[in-house]
């Protein structure tokens, strides 16, 4: 078989799989030790979902008011409810502020204050002292934070001249029989060639899964690849059910209204015009943590309280503001809500919806970067060869729910981490392993197969289906029976993948294929999700169950590691791993669990 396909061997000290914040991050970090890296990604880097980032980063540096990385570290662990490792956290909180001031150095366009600092505004769930008050914590380039990053990193890679796979469509891990990675395999859009790279590291940056869901805000290309790749090469992913739904999509689209707004004073009403998350979190309000606040607007819609014919959605007004404050502070938004909404947000309100987000689950590591395969024994045993970040790891600093902001601190810091670490443990003028020619064979049949798939089933039917389930069976409201029946038809699903029909046999600029390896990337994730959903019997942060309201501390205060086997009807083994009760550096203690109240 692969014999029939023109395949091109590359060294690598370093394999990077994504060009996002995380991606870039860990690029720039190797090249910089002088590791020969090779960044391998689906679409051109600056058109990462980084990109779409808005509201900013989040970092004590205490521009507008006072604020500490220990203040910034509790916000943390209680908008993870408990299920964030707090050695993780506390090395991504104390690693924020040098790592905002590393952005600004690389010339990264932040907004400023009159005397020329970082300007900082308020997000959901950063508070100053322990939650007494809301705090600027986000450090901002207006509401194009996102660009403004993922400009400022590849431009700091071209300058170190990191080489650049482009549209390159990573298909599969490469691993060796002690267990360790050893490189991936990867096929050319754009010559149809299939490339093995053979490598001492490789370092997932993959991004999230969005797509598995109906409506989200993120990219098209938020497929899971790098989840897929991990989970068919036998290993796990952890705290899947995990999903954080945005409480400001635009209804109807799903477009993204920064928490950023909310942040400058916007604030959220129902049919009845009144501000209800002043019941749900009476300290803080509208910048409650975003599950808080999806739930609220949720129960109102259940109650009978949604805005618009049908109910259906809720009002953010930011009308108040001024049109001054608006193009200044988020002019973004001010034209995505005219183009996706039709409506003036100088004048009038916003319809929003709960939409999904950000996945706070993936592949497991540690706050090295190390990729995870926990056993009985060892429940922090690594992969050698294998790291992953951003979006895509579960470090796990988001426990159960992540923070505004503290994602795209989650990519630099933990990117830098990945290219500290490889810089530490790989040997630039040690031999390479070697590539034996079956190595990737099963990724090649993989791809050959859905190739020439003849079945009856187009690859947008069982995706549209599969979406369908996971937004109704596994959505902001979570039931027993709901998410037992979410299995159940989702199995049904999987099922019919075996029966899918490609029409494109080409290998240049195949878009039918991509959408179909990337499907069965998505599958894998939904699987994991729904799965780890139903077993999961508490509620904790974005897992909202309605027959068990309560944390239960006693019995689930564990990851969950979703093993899917992707050979047979995408079935899922679940083990579970302790969470780290412990920091990394004795000055800051570890923070005892307690009730979530904003
Ligand atoms: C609309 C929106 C607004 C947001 N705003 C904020 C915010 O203000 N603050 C904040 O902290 N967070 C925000 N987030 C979350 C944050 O932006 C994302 O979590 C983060 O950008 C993900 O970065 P990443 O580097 O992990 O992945 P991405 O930026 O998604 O990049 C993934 C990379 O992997 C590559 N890739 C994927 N699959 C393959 C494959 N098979 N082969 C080769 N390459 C592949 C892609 O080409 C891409 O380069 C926002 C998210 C969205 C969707």
């Amino acid at each position: 078989m692969t014999e029939s396909y023109k395949i091109i061997d590359h060294n690598y000290d370093v394999v990077v799989m994504g060009a996002g914040g995380a991606g870039l991050r860990a690029t720039l970090g190797t090249v910089e030790a002088g590791l020969k890296t090779a960044c391998i990604t689906k679409v051109f880097p600056t058109r990462s979902h980084t990109v779409a980032a808005q509201g900013g980063i989040g970092a004590s540096l205490g521009n507008m008011s006072e604020d500490h990385w220990q203040w910034h570290m509790y916000d943390t662990v209680k908008g993870s409810d408990w299920l964030g490792d707090q050695d993780a956290i506390e090395y991504m909180c104390r690693n924020a502020v040098p790592a905002v001031h590393e952005l600004e150095h690389y010339g990264m366009p932040f907004s400023r204050t009159e005397d020329g600092k970082i300007y900082q505004r308020p997000f959901g769930g950063h508070t100053r002292d322990h939650g007494k008050a809301p705090v600027e914590r986000a450090c901002a380039a207006a509401d194009r934070t996102g660009h403004a990053m993922l400009h400022t990193l590849y431009q700091q890679c071209l300058k170190h001249k990191a080489e650049f796979f482009v549209e390159y469509i990573a298909l599969d891990l490469i691993m060796d029989d002690d267990g360790s990675c050893k490189g991936l395999v990867a096929w050319d859009l754009d010559s149809g060639e299939l490339h093995r790279f053979n490598a001492k590291m490789v370092i997932l940056a993959s991004g999230g899964y969005g797509r598995a869901f109906f409506s989200c805000t993120s990219a098209h290309t938020c497929t899971g690849d790098g989840h897929g790749m991990v989970a068919r090469a036998g290993l796990g992913l952890q705290d899947m059910e995990f999903v954080q739904f945005h409480p400001t999509g635009i209804y109807g689209s799903g477009c993204l209204i920064t928490e950023g707004a909310r942040g400058e004073g916007g604030y959220l009403t129902n049919s009845e015009g009144e501000r209800f998350m002043e019941r749900y979190a009476p300290t803080v309000k509208d910048l409650a943590s975003r599950d808080v606040v999806s739930r609220g607007m949720a129960q109102e819609i259940r109650d009978g309280r949604g805005v618009g014919e049908h109910g259906e959605y809720i009002h953010l007004h930011l009308e108040h503001l001024g049109s001054e404050v608006l193009w200044e502070r988020l002019p973004g938004i001010t034209e995505t809500a005219k183009i996706f909404a039709g409506v003036d947000a100088t004048k009038e309100p916003i319809p929003v919806l709960p939409t999904v987000h950000y996945n706070m689950g993936g592949i497991p590591t540690n706050y090295k970067g190390e990729v995870l395969r926990p056993t009985a024994d060892n429940p922090n045993a690594i992969v050698p060869g294998l790291m992953a970040a951003g979006e895509a790891a579960c470090v796990s600093v988001h426990g159960a729910n992540r923070l505004g902001t503290n994602s795209l601190l989650d990519l630099v810091v933990f990117g830098r981490a990945c290219g500290l670490h490889a810089a530490e443990v790989v040997d630039t003028k040690a031999p390479f392993k070697g590539l034996k020619t079956t190595d990737g064979e099963e990724a090649i049949a993989r791809f050959d197969r859905l190739r020439w798939a003849k079945g009856s089933r187009p690859t947008a039917d069982i995706r549209l289906e599969m979406q369908r389930v996971m937004q109704g069976n596994c959505g902001v409201f979570r039931t027993s029976e709901i998410l037992k029946e979410g299995v159940g038809k989702l199995a049904e699903t999987a099922k019919t993948l075996p029966d899918v029909g490609v029409s494109d046999r080409s290998l240049i600029w195949n878009s039918d294929l991509v959408e179909t390896l990337e499907l069965e990337n998505l599958m894998t994730c939904a699987a994991a999700t729904m799965n780890s959903a139903e077993a999961r019997q508490e509620s904790r942060g974005a897992h909202a169950h309605e027959d068990y309201p309560k944390r239960d501390d006693e019995v689930w205060m564990k990851h969950t590691i979703a093993t899917v086997d992707t050979e047979k009807g995408y079935g899922v083994d679940l083990t579970y791993r302790p969470v780290n009760t412990f920091t990394l550096t004795d000055e800051v203690s570890y923070i005892e669990p307690k009730e979530r109240v904003y």
